[in-house]
């Protein structure tokens, strides 16, 4: 059952620094523990990680903060 959970000891997020808590999805909804892949979303920007488990311990990866410049260029391209 796929279940959202509010996690605030989770990275700042990489884009904006939003640290008081990101949005985490994930797909096994156990109670508060997190797995490799659940998809992480700040919610003051909505930019977007995944949570990476290492040792026990989960932490997030997020998404490359691409600078204007290449955005533009994306944009541009496609
Ligand atoms: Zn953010």
């Amino acid at each position: 059952m796929r279940k959202v959970l509010r996690i605030t000891w989770l990275d700042a997020c990489a884009k904006c620094g939003f640290s008081d808590y990101a949005d985490v999805t994930t797909e096994h909804g156990i109670g508060c523990y997190l797995w490799n892949g659940d998809k992480v979303e700040c919610p003051n920007c909505h930019h977007t990680g995944e949570i990476e488990c290492e040792d026990g311990t989960a932490f997030v990866n997020w998404e490359e903060v691409l600078p204007e410049s290449v955005v533009q260029t994306l944009k541009e391209v496609s």
